[in-house]
């Protein structure tokens, strides 16, 4: 999956603008290329933990649609911990149709994602 450099640029701007909560949203793209950042609230308001408001959740499968889009991953910031999956994200991760972003502000701007299957984590690409 390619990332666009401007979609990166904003998702750290919303990562940091959201610290020290994390962030999160859908990437959406044609191809595997991810064109825009499509930014949901984190209903759980945590540094360690996210949840989509279903409300952003069915808005950005009609933004998408719409635009001729497909969600290629869903995305989420660890402000204080490395890009890779915590044991809750691998517990949650059960879309295989889809790729999983972490952007980390810990020691440096990370982003990785990863596709997950049944719990664990069958591929990373490092994107920054
Ligand atoms: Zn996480």
């Amino acid at each position: 999956m390619k990332i666009e450099q401007h979609v990166i640029q904003e998702l750290i701007e919303q990562a940091q603008k959201d610290a020290p909560n994390e962030s999160c949203g859908y990437l959406l793209g044609t191809g595997d290329t991810v064109t825009e950042n499509y930014w949901m609230e984190n209903i759980d308001h945590s540094p360690e933990h996210f949840a989509f408001a279903p409300k952003d959740q069915f808005a950005a499968l009609r933004y998408a649609r719409e635009h001729g889009l497909k969600i290629l991953a869903n995305w989420h910031s660890h402000p204080a911990s490395p890009s890779r999956p915590s044991q809750e994200d691998l517990r949650l991760a059960n879309d295989p149709t889809i790729r999983y972003a972490i952007l980390s502000l810990h020691e440096g701007i990370h982003l990785n994602s990863f596709a997950i299957r049944n719990g664990e984590v069958v591929d990373k690409e490092e994107h920054l």
